[in-house]
C-alpha cells in the first residue's frame, strides 16, 4: 500500500484504492483514498516550503536542483517506465519514451529557471518602469492517468521553475510512477514541502486541493466536464486556473500529399496510448479524389496491428479501465446502429491475457461531421473518415467541433499549408508530422472546449507567474 507523500515523508492511513494492471483486469496494489485532512497538511507543508527554504533559493540554485532530479530520473528511467507500463498498461516503448520525457522536462525547465526576466519600460521623464515576475505560492496540480509522468513534468517542472511549490493530485487510476518520482526528489534534495503527492479520488481529494483557500494557483489537465468543475470551484477564491482538456484532432490529407510518409505518422497519431491521448488524431480528413485509395492504404495497415498486454509490448496496449472499455465499445455500438461501416481492424495478439481492457484499433469511414463519433472525444484507438472536396470545406470540417487541441496538414503546397495553420482554430498545427505527446519546448494548449493557458515550453513559465510592475519616479 502506498501512502501519501507530504513534507518528504510518507504518511496517512484510512481507505485505499485497488491499483489494477488494465492487461490483466487483476488488483495489485492500493494507494490511499486522500481526505481533505490530507490536503490541507500538504497544503500546509508546501506553503512552509514556500516561505522557507525552497522559498530561499536564487532562480539559478533551484534551476540545478531540477536538473539533478533530471539527472536521477535518467539513472532511474528502466525502472519507472516498468513502474508506468504496468499501471498504465501502456507498451513498454511508450513508456521509455515517457520515463525519458519526464526527464527531459526537468531538464529544459531546470535550466529555464534563471532565465525568466522582466522588461524595463519607456515611460514619463523621471520614471523607471519595470516589471517582474513572481511565483504564486503554492501551485496545485491536478494531472490525469493517461501519461502521469508525461504531465507531471510539464506543470510541476514549470511551477517549480517559477518559483512555487506544488502539491499534485495524481489520477486513481494511475499514479504509482510519480510516488516514485517524488521520493527520488527528496533524494537529491529538494526541501521537504516543496513536492507534495496527495493519492485519492478527483471529487474527494481534488476538489478538496482546488477549493483550498491555501492554493494559489491550479493546473488541471482532464475531460473537459471536470475542468468546468475545477474552474467553478477555484473562482471561489479567486484562483486562476489553467485547464488543458480534450479534442477531436483532425489529420487532414490533400491530395498532393507525400502518402507513404503519411500513413504510419496517422496511424501512431491514433494508436498511441491506445487512442487515450488529448491530442489523439482521432478525424482523418482526406480530401475525395485520393480519398478511396487512402482508405485502402490505410485498412491495409490497421489490419496488420497487433493488441495486447504492456510486457508484451505491441502496436496498441489495453484500455485503462473497463469502463473505459465499455464506452468506447458503445461509440462503435453506434456507428453500426447508424450504418456507419468499418473500413479496417486491428486483432488481439496470441497470448493476450484474457481479463484485459483491450480494444483492437478501428477505422471508420464516410463519417458525418454531425455524428457522435465525429464530435466526442472516444479516448481509444478509433478513427473517423470523411472526405472533403476544397480547402474551404476542409477548414470548416476540421474547425466544426466544439475543441480545438491539435490539427495535422499533409500537403506539398506551401501556401497552402500556411492558410491552413491560420484559418485552423486549435493550439498546435503540424504540417507534414504530427507531434502528439512531443515537443517538450513546444507551448501546448488549446482552444475553445479544449482548454485555456499554455503549458510546455518557455511559455509554460509565464503561466507560472505573475507580474507585478514597479514605477519609480526619481526626477
Ligand atoms: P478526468 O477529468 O476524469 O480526471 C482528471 C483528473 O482530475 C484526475 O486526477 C481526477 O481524479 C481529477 N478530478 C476528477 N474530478 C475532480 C474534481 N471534481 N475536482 C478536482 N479534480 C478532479 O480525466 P481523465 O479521464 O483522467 O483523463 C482523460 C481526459 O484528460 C481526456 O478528456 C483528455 O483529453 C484529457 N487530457 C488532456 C490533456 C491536455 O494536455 N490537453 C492531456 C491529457 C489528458
Amino acid at each position: 500500500m502506498h501512502q501519501h507523500f507530504i513534507h518528504n515523508q510518507w504518511t496517512g492511513q484510512g481507505e485505499t484504492i485497488d491499483v489494477v494492471d488494465p492487461s490483466t483486469g487483476e488488483t495489485y496494489d492500493s494507494i490511499l483514498r486522500g481526505t481533505a485532512a490530507d490536503v490541507d497538511a500538504a497544503v500546509q507543508s508546501a506553503r512552509a516550503a514556500f516561505m522557507g527554504d525552497f522559498g530561499k533559493l536564487t532562480a539559478t540554485e533551484r534551476g540545478r536542483l531540477l536538473m539533478k532530479l533530471s539527472a536521477k530520473l535518467i539513472e532511474h528511467a528502466e525502472e519507472l517506465a516498468q513502474i508506468e507500463a504496468r499501471d498504465c498498461g501502456k507498451p513498454l516503448k511508450q513508456a521509455r519514451a515517457d520515463a525519458a520525457a519526464i526527464a527531459r522536462y526537468f531538464e529544459f525547465y531546470g535550466g529555464a529557471a534563471d532565465k525568466l526576466m522582466g522588461e524595463t519600460i519607456p515611460y514619463q521623464n523621471g520614471y523607471t518602469v519595470l516589471t517582474i515576475r513572481e511565483p504564486y505560492g503554492v501551485a496545485a496540480a491536478i494531472v490525469p492517468w493517461n501519461y502521469p509522468m508525461q504531465i507531471f513534468g510539464r506543470s510541476v517542472g514549470g511551477a517549480l521553475a517559477a518559483g512555487n511549490t506544488v502539491v499534485v493530485k495524481p489520477a486513481e487510476d494511475a499514479c504509482l510512477s510519480l510516488l516514485r518520482v517524488a521520493e527520488l526528489a527528496r533524494d537529491v534534495g529538494f526541501p521537504a514541502g516543496t513536492l507534495n503527492i496527495v493519492t485519492g479520488y478527483g471529487h474527494e481529494a481534488g476538489a478538496d486541493l482546488v477549493a483550498h483557500p491555501g492554493v494559489d494557483h491550479v493546473s488541471f489537465t482532464g475531460s473537459p466536464n471536470v475542468g468546468k468543475l475545477v474552474v467553478k470551484a477555484a473562482i471561489e477564491n479567486h484562483t486562476p486556473v489553467t485547464t488543458e482538456l480534450g479534442g477531436k484532432s483532425p489529420q487532414i490529407v490533400f491530395e498532393d500529399a507525400d502518402l507513404e510518409a503519411m500513413l504510419p505518422v496517422v496511424i501512431n497519431a491514433i494508436v498511441q496510448n491506445a487512442g487515450q491521448t488529448c491530442s489523439a488524431g482521432s478525424r482523418l480528413l482526406v480530401q475525395r479524389s485520393i480519398y478511396e485509395k487512402v482508405i485502402a492504404l490505410l485498412s491495409g495497415r490497421f489490419a496488420q496491428l497487433k493488441v495486447g498486454s504492456s510486457q508484451m509490448d505491441l502496436d496498441c496496449g489495453p484500455l485503462i479501465r473497463k469502463s473505459q472499455q465499455v464506452r468506447v465499445k458503445s461509440f462503435l455500438d453506434d456507428a453500426q446502429k447508424d450504418g456507419l461501416s468499418i473500413a479496417a481492424q486491428g486483432a488481439l495478439a496470441d497470448g493476450a491475457p484474457a481479463n484485459g481492457f483491450y480494444q483492437v484499433p478501428t477505422l471508420v469511414r464516410d463519417v458525418p461531421i454531425t455524428h457522435r463519433l465525429a464530435q466526442e472525444e472516444v479516448f481509444g484507438p478509433v478513427i473517423a473518415a470523411a472526405a472533403f472536396d476544397t480547402e474551404e470545406e476542409a477548414v470548416a470540417l476540421a474547425n466544426g467541433t466544439d475543441f480545438g487541441l491539435v490539427a495535422s496538414v499533409w500537403t506539398r503546397d506551401g501556401g497552402r499549408q500556411m492558410r491552413m495553420a491560420r484559418k485552423i482554430r486549435a493550439g498546435q498545427v503540424f504540417i507534414n508530422n504530427y507531434g502528439a505527446g512531443g515537443g517538450i519546448e513546444l507551448p501546448f494548449g488549446g482552444y475553445k472546449a479544449s482548454g485555456h493557458g499554455r503549458e510546455k515550453g518557455f511559455e509554460a513559465l509565464y503561466g507560472f507567474t505573475q507580474l507585478k510592475t514597479i514605477s519609480m519616479r526619481h526626477d
